[in-house]
């Protein structure tokens, strides 16, 4: 799980930059259940 805090959105699979606005993502293990889930389609 990885997490964009510019889009404030946890990102599953293998990202290596946000898919929503390309920032860079943070590794984070733990989630919150506060945080909106966002899988991307492609
Ligand atoms: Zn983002």
């Amino acid at each position: 799980m990885n997490h964009c805090p510019y889009c404030q959105a946890d990102i599953e699979g293998n990202w290596q930059q946000c898919p929503l606005c390309k920032g860079s993502l943070e590794k984070r293990t733990d989630k919150k259940a506060s945080d909106p889930v966002v899988t991307p389609k492609y």
